[in-house]
């Protein structure tokens, strides 16, 4: 049950003449239309000046005002682009580089991956055509390794600069600093919000350029008491505001795929038993991990006499606008990494978003005409218990990566580096301590050989360094299945709520003793050996899409073992040897049975219980190593394998001492070969 609290008004004096645009009007507009039809349209001229003006351009606009679409297409229509010099716009995330770029090529009617194309994590969809690149934040960071005065561009937007993640926030000192010394180089710093100010300020007082927005008002309305179970209350809603309300769609924030799911299932449940007694219902769900020909769904008109409802994590917070949207729905919460510097641990946390983020959420509901925001959480919990910002992510996250990448960019002073938020202190000094043990630093803190090598790869340091590993323990073909299999892992089982138990005995009869890694490198080795059958995996409650994606991860990578020299050999048989290299790069990651069927990790002494979908989970090996950890009710590994002491002496000598593995419950001292030779025994 709701009660209306506030009205965000209107921002825009025009509202009332615009308000008469229906979504279904804004539909049947041709593509020109719509792009007239932006409130960014008749700045268009005035952009360009101001970008031929000055160097660096802070855009502030209210999101779906046009700024990411229509800035670079301005842009190369004015000339700043040529055979030699394109356009890059960067995106904290990879549905919204895949879905913008699809729409502005559409819009300018070339082929995606043309002359309008895409680069993401293992996907880089360009030719030598591209003139405007869409790319994720982390691979532009990645394209100065090859190209570290940004040569062949001549803008670069970065764009949702006040998503703030990680990634951008390294950007903004980079592209700072090349901007000195190419003055050609034009620089555009746009953001949905409000923190214009603070991005001209580190910009050496960039000019701000404002777009007004365009936005109708929004009634918002509260929960008379806090929800237990958010995300039942989200479905009940959904049906409630499809049964009782206007027309117009509705966007659901949730926190991740799973409950994306979850919520997907329950509604399409509940409309069939309601049947024919409401209007049909049509459930688009969104979030980073889903086929880009699903994802594309949201944008499908919805039919006439139907409602479209949303599925959403914070991706169509800003990054993407979906037009039609009436009603939006937020449970408050979303899905946040969270970083504990002393012990190292990092983990998804399922948190309350910031009012910022609220605000935002409800904005959208007042796109095309007066909306309603239904927030399942109390007026008193958001002036009271919501923060007003989200911390940057810089500041809660492990930096392992970017410092090995600022490293290979051969800066060596990262504690004076030009960040516009510095991280703490403690987490920039952790992550030295952790590049160090892996080897990748040497002692005075510079790049080692190794490092280099592993600054090849896109993944994190503790990957490729397993990756790098695998040379040594002659696996890298299982490895690098491994890490495919890692990289797409949490939706590699299928699990529908009807079969629940024949999903559960198919998972089952994958596992391999060892542990999840080995269970994973089964599923795929299977599947290579069925020449990658669609069929296989529905019987095996296998999810086809995660597989052709890892598979093309996996391609990927192999590719670029050429680079580091490191020749693809098969060890199938030596499942120490796989685990050996696996423990290389995770060793931080180690844990150590202790009573109750709990877990402490080694190096301080935390709590963690192996997670229930683990092979592992009723054997409980005295020692282990995890791959990730995940915070629901309590602290679980996530895909772990079972491990000797003795390896980490081997694989870690810089940081474990012998005195720390005493196993002074369990009387003999590991001895590397002849525990060795008993393991591969026992699973061979
Ligand atoms: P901003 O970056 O200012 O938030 P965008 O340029 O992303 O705004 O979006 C402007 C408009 O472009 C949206 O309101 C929507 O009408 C349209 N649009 C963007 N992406 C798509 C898409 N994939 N399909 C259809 N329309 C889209
Ligand atoms: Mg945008």
């Amino acid at each position: 049950e709701f009660v209306q609290a506030v009205t965000m008004p209107g921002s825009n004096k025009s509202a009332e003449t615009e308000s008469q645009l229906s979504a279904s009007d804004l539909k049947k507009m041709s593509i020109e239309e719509t792009r007239k039809s932006l409130p960014i349209y008749k700045f268009k001229d005035d952009i360009i000046a101001a970008v031929r003006d000055h160097q660096v351009l802070i855009i502030e606009g209210e999101t779906g005002s046009g700024k990411t679409t229509q800035i670079p297409q301005y842009l190369h229509e004015a000339g700043f682009t040529n055979d030699k010099m394109k356009i890059g716009c960067t995106q904290p995330r990879r549905v919204a580089a895949m879905s913008v770029s699809a729409r502005v090529a559409e819009e300018m009617g070339y082929k995606l991956g043309n002359e309008v194309g895409y680069s993401i994590r293992f996907e880089d969809c360009t030719s030598e055509r591209t003139i405007l690149k869409y790319m994720t934040d982390g691979m532009l960071l990645r394209e100065f390794l090859g190209e570290p005065d940004l040569a062949s561009y001549s803008v670069m937007i970065i764009d949702e600069a006040h998503e703030r993640t990680l990634h951008t926030d390294v950007l903004f000192g980079l592209v700072k600093d090349i901007a000195r010394f190419r003055p050609d180089l034009k620089l555009l710093i746009s953001s949905a919000t409000l923190d214009a100010q603070k991005f001209s300020e580190f910009f050496d007082d960039a000019p701000i350029f404002r777009i007004p927005g365009r936005r109708f008002p929004v009634d918002i309305y509260y929960t008379k008491a806090p929800e237990a179970d958010y995300l039942d209350a989200a479905v009940v809603s959904v049906l409630q505001i499809h049964v009782t309300q206007p027309k117009g769609d509705i966007l659901v924030f949730l926190t991740g795929q799973e409950e994306i799911e979850t919520a997907n299932e329950m509604l399409l449940e509940r409309t069939k038993k309601l049947g024919s007694k409401i209007k049909e219902l049509m459930v688009c769900p969104i979030y980073s991990n889903l086929p880009s020909d699903l994802q594309s769904r949201i944008f499908d008109p919805t039919p006439p006499g139907a409602r479209k409802v949303v599925l959403a994590t914070n991706i169509a917070e800003t990054s993407l606008t979906i037009d039609g949207i009436v009603y939006v729905l937020d449970p408050g919460f979303c899905k946040q990494k969270s970083y504990n510097a002393r012990t190292g641990m990092e983990s998804l946390i399922v948190t309350p978003i910031s009012k910022a983020s609220a605000n935002q959420r409800a904005g959208r509901a007042g796109r095309v005409s007066a909306g309603k925001c239904f927030r399942l959480f109390t007026a008193w919990a958001y002036k009271n218990e919501l923060e007003d910002n989200t911390v940057p992510e810089i500041q809660r996250t492990n930096l392992g990566n970017v410092v090995l990448l600022l490293k290979s960019l051969g800066i060596n002073d990262l504690i004076h580096f030009d960040f516009m938020d510095p991280p703490p202190h403690e987490t920039l000094v952790l992550a030295l301590e952790q590049l160090y043990a892996l080897g990748a630093l040497n002692h005075k803190g510079e790049l080692t050989k190794l490092g280099r090598r592993m600054a090849e790869f896109p993944v994190d340091p503790m990957l490729s360094k397993m990756i790098l590993a695998s040379e040594k323990y002659k696996c890298s073909d299982e490895i690098l299945s491994i890490t495919a299999m890692l990289s797409v892992n949490n939706a590699v089982f299928y699990r529908p709520k009807d079969k629940v138990v024949h999903a559960d005995t198919a998972r089952t009869n994958f596992f391999r003793p060892g542990g999840d890694h080995l269970t994973l490198l089964n599923v795929y080795t299977q599947w290579a050996e069925t020449n990658y059958s669609t069929q296989w995996c529905y019987e095996n409650y296998i999810q086809h899409r995660s597989m052709t994606r890892a598979r093309d991860i996996r391609d990927q990578l192999e590719g670029m073992m050429e680079r580091v020299e490191i020749e693809i050999t098969t060890n199938a048989g030596d499942t120490v040897a796989i685990r050996k290299a696996v423990t290389a790069g995770f060793f931080y990651h180690t844990a150590k049975l202790s009573k109750g069927g709990q877990y402490k990790t080694v190096k301080h002494q935390q709590t963690v219980m192996v997670h229930p979908n683990s092979s592992l989970f009723e054997e409980l090996p005295r020692w282990l190593v995890y791959h990730e950890l995940v915070l629901t009710t309590k602290e679980y590994m996530r895909q772990v394998i079972e491990i000797e002491s003795s390896w980490l002496l081997e694989v870690a000598p810089h940081y474990y001492k012998s005195k720390e593995l005493d196993d002074s419950s369990h009387k003999k001292m590991p001895k590397q070969t002849g525990k060795a030779k008993a393991d591969m025994h026992k699973h061979s």
